[in-house]
């Protein structure tokens, strides 16, 4: 049997280990467009900052493919995919056969169908190539496009950097979906309080001159000498022909619960559309998901009949060196809770707990993960004391309660 995995970061890489914990004899061949090894994308704000260099930042060493006995194409990427004859088409003119595909090739940048946002001076943060061209630029005045959790964070980095930040956003609140009103506004005022133009409400309309000299929004008109888009991003599954593997309405790879796709195809991490645990369809485009899905979709594809239980969404952040955290669900009745300079909202409904968030601090992110997963598969009641005691070790309780 031979093995083909597109894709070498989370999901691509945690699929080989998988399969090589289980199986050291069958073939596998791994296929990238980069031409450097498995790295974290959300390294690359460590690596703007000076925090770490390019060497420090890959996460396997060099004899990393030696040692999985894994046929690379590095530097290659995915131009087609036949189903029907069970080959990939890479740029370089390879074709690659298969017995058992993987599809983890992530997800990168949408937006580009703003007029002018082919100029010089528009940038994207999908790789770490991105962040390099983006701190070759002059960075003076930066229009950042978005304020999701990409754009906040490098909102925070290119101003520590000396630029002068406007973000603009076309929805009411920094952080929309991933943030509830209260705590998005605590971000959007550490933002402000370090000097970078937040303006809500407010959509891009047109990137002006080339090389870029302003943005064009909603509003009216600002200067500014590079532009970065980060208003979402989108599966980067191009090379699949729609008519053999399903899309899902988010522009994802459609998987059965055992992250099939098609015929011997499997999709994993960014680019696959599966399911959070209370059962809708989604996106979750974030790295526990893509380890879980690498893992779960090579055991599948071994012949390991593997269910996936779906993932619970979880965003984490540091803003100015201050944490955020959101965990579940937006959706329901909020709790609120404050207490040494750290700011905690529960999310309930139907008397379970199902979402929480957290400023200042994330170190019982973990606990409170573990008990929206007991709510939603025990169907454990909300009990805010419960929880508390459960979540914070006895002196801190005791300190509380004084
Ligand atoms: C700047 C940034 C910061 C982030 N910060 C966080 C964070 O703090 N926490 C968090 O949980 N998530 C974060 N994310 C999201 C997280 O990085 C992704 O969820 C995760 O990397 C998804 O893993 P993946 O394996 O699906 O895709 P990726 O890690 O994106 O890997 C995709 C792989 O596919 C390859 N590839 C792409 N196209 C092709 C092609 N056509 N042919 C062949 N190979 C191809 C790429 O070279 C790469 O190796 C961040 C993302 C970015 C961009």
């Amino acid at each position: 049997m031979r093995i083909v995995i597109a894709g070498n970061g989370f999901a691509g890489v945690t699929a080989l280990e998988t399969i090589r914990s289980q199986d050291s004899q069958v073939e596998v061949a791994l296929v990238s467009r980069e031409t450097r090894g498995f790295y974290s994308p959300a390294s690359i704000f460590a690596y703007m900052e000076g925090r770490v260099d390019e060497a420090h930042l890959i996460m396997r060493d060099a004899d990393f493919y030696t040692r999985m006995a894994v046929q690379t194409h590095f530097g290659a990427a995915v131009q087609r995919l036949d189903t029907e004859a069970r080959t990939l088409l890479l740029d370089d003119g390879t074709a690659l056969t298969y017995d058992r595909l993987l599809i983890a090739t992530g997800a990168v940048t949408a937006g580009w169908s703003i007029p002018g946002s082919r100029a010089r001076g528009v940038f994207k943060l999908d790789w770490l190539e991105d962040a390099q061209s983006l701190l070759s630029h002059p960075l003076r005045r930066v229009v950042l496009a978005g304020a999701g959790r990409i754009g906040v964070e490098l909102a925070a980095v290119l101003a520590e950097r000396g630029a002068a930040v406007t973000m603009i956003e076309i929805q009411s609140t920094v952080l929309p979906g991933v943030f509830d009103p209260d705590m998005a506004a605590l971000i959007q005022q550490r933002l402000v309080e370090h000097g970078i133009e937040v303006r809500l409400n407010e959509g891009l309309v047109e990137i002006l001159g080339d090389p870029v000299v302003g943005v064009r929004t909603e509003r009216g008109e600002i200067a500014c000498d590079a532009v970065v888009l980060a208003m979402g991003r989108r599966p980067n599954v191009d090379f699949v022909n729609p008519g053999q593997v399903g899309l899902g309405s988010g522009g994802g790879i459609l998987v059965d619960e055992h992250l099939r796709a098609a015929d011997g195809v499997y999709a994993a991490g960014d680019c696959a559309e599966t399911w959070d645990l209370f059962g809708q369809r989604a996106i979750n485009a974030v790295i526990p998901t893509a380890l879980d899905t690498g893992r779960i979709a090579a055991l599948n594809l071994l012949g390991q009949p593997t269910p996936y239980p779906g993932s619970i969404n979880a965003n984490a952040l540091i803003v100015f060196g201050r944490a955020y955290f959101s965990l579940g669900s937006l959706h329901g009745e909020r709790v609120h809770a404050r207490r040494d300079g750290v700011a905690e909202a529960y999310v309930v409904r139907d008397g379970r707990l199902v979402g929480a968030q957290f400023a200042g601090e994330t170190r019982f992110a973990a606990q409170a993960q573990a008990a929206i997963r007991r709510s939603i598969t025990l169907q454990e009641r909300f009990s805010f004391d419960a929880l508390r005691k459960r979540m914070i070790c006895p002196v801190t309780v005791a300190n509380i309660n004084r």
